[in-house]
């Protein structure tokens, strides 16, 4: 469904008025599976050419999807592919609307979740045991160091995790780049006071990136702040929002549901991956919402929410205005975003938001009338 929602969203919103090449690639399941996967990776090249890249959610198969499709494997997920080819790092921003509150009153503007996706207990060696066991960390280096962990008389567990001053580096930088591009203070947190030399690390990179930006922070007016986790969880809540929080791997996954969910639907949840040098992938959080799709081949009209659809256009857009300084461009992304977001003021909404509308609104519209009343509210804000 994802894809029908991106086909009416480039024909009535996008191509009627806004000339640029696009350079396109079809992720469609098809042609990963006829190109071998070796269209994600040339995708994946061409956001590094160009910069910026507009990603519509695609199947990442399971067993089911590759009998349905007759599929040669269970190809990897293409945002997967994408992140590791730009070693990227995933922000899920939120799209405020009025008339759908937050649960959590003090919040007014997005709150940023990027999550570092490598290492930790992600890629852990773990093992129970049993009985007496001297467990042991034994380094293989020039010294061949030998560290006591700890002395078992019993059943137990254990676990050997690890990261890279290359990974978290990256991590730092695709933060920094992506809160100088949003404009919003950058928050790091760990509980180095605990692991005073696991998560110190992170600590000290953070710090050392950040200080080599030092002046785009203060020309782009916003701050850095490092927190105790604990700290962290507590002061978003507090919080307005407006702040791009940075978290390590688990930290990341955990408040990433979290604050989606305090946010109220994955239909206003827009993703962004960022790479250490700049090169920028907009996309919605959600899948292909497959089960509104069977719908509609039957026949049916869905009320499948496209505005993080439109919004990872605008997003796409709104950067290749920037980096060629064009105005126009900038504008119409713009205009288009403020589009969406009077038609859903205005009441106008598809039926996941209906429930969570204040005030209430009595009915909800299916997907092709939810864009053609952004459509007409386009049009009046291009007329001014
Ligand atoms: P999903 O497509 O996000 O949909 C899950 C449910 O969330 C939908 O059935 C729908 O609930 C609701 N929903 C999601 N987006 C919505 C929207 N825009 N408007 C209204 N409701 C929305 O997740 P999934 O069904 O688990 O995954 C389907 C496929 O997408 C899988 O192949 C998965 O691999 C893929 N996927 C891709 C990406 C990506 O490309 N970035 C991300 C996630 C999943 P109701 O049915 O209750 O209305
Ligand atoms: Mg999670």
């Amino acid at each position: 469904m994802a894809r029908v929602m991106w086909k009416w969203i480039k024909e009535e919103l996008i191509f009627p008025y806004l000339d640029i090449p696009i350079i396109y690639f079809d992720l469609g399941i098809e042609n990963r599976d006829r190109t071998d996967d070796m269209v994600t990776l040339e995708s994946a090249k061409a956001i590094k050419e160009y910069k910026v890249g507009v990603k519509c959610a695609t199947i990442t198969p399971d067993e089911e999807r590759v009998k349905e499709y007759n599929l040669k494997k269970a190809w990897k997920s293409p945002n997967a592919t994408i992140r590791a080819y730009l070693d990227g790092t995933v922000f899920r921003k939120p799209i405020v609307v009025k008339n759908i509150p937050p649960f959590v009153r003090t919040w007014k503007k997005p709150i940023i979740i990027g999550r570092h996706a490598y290492g930790d207990i992600y890629n852990a060696f773990e093992c129970k045991v049993e009985g007496n066991v001297s467990l042991e960390v034994n380094l293989k280096n020039s010294e061949n160091k030998n560290f006591s962990v700890h002395n078992f008389d019993g059943k137990g567990v254990f676990m050997v995790m690890h990261n890279t001053e290359k990974s978290v580096r990256s991590f730092a930088k695709s933060c920094i780049n992506y809160a100088l591009s949003e404009k919003v203070d950058l928050w790091f947190s760990a509980k180095d006071t605990i692991s005073k030399i696991y998560h110190g690390f992170f600590k000290e990179i953070f710090r050392d990136e950040v200080e080599k930006r030092k002046k785009d922070f203060e020309d782009n007016g916003i701050s850095y702040k490092y927190f105790l986790i604990d700290d962290a969880v507590a002061q978003i809540i507090k919080s307005e929002g407006g702040i791009l929080w940075a978290c390590m791997n688990y930290e990341g996954d955990v408040m990433s549901d979290m604050v989606a969910a305090g946010f109220g639907s994955l239909g206003l949840m827009t993703s962004v991956l960022v790479s250490p040098s700049g090169e920028y992938e907009y996309e919605a959080a959600h899948g292909t919402v497959r089960r509104h799709y069977y719908e509609y081949l039957k026949g049916n009209k869905t009320s499948t929410n496209p505005t993080a659809s439109i919004f990872a256009w605008t997003g796409g857009i709104r950067k290749r205005g920037e980096l060629d300084g064009d105005s126009d461009v900038i504008e119409f992304a713009d205009k288009l975003e403020k589009a969406v977001i009077m038609t859903i003021e205005s009441g106008i909404m598809t039926k996941d938001l209906q429930p969570l509308a204040v005030p209430p609104v009595d009915k909800y519209v299916d997907t092709e009338t939810f864009i053609n009343s952004v459509k007409k509210n386009l049009k009046k804000l291009l007329e001014k």
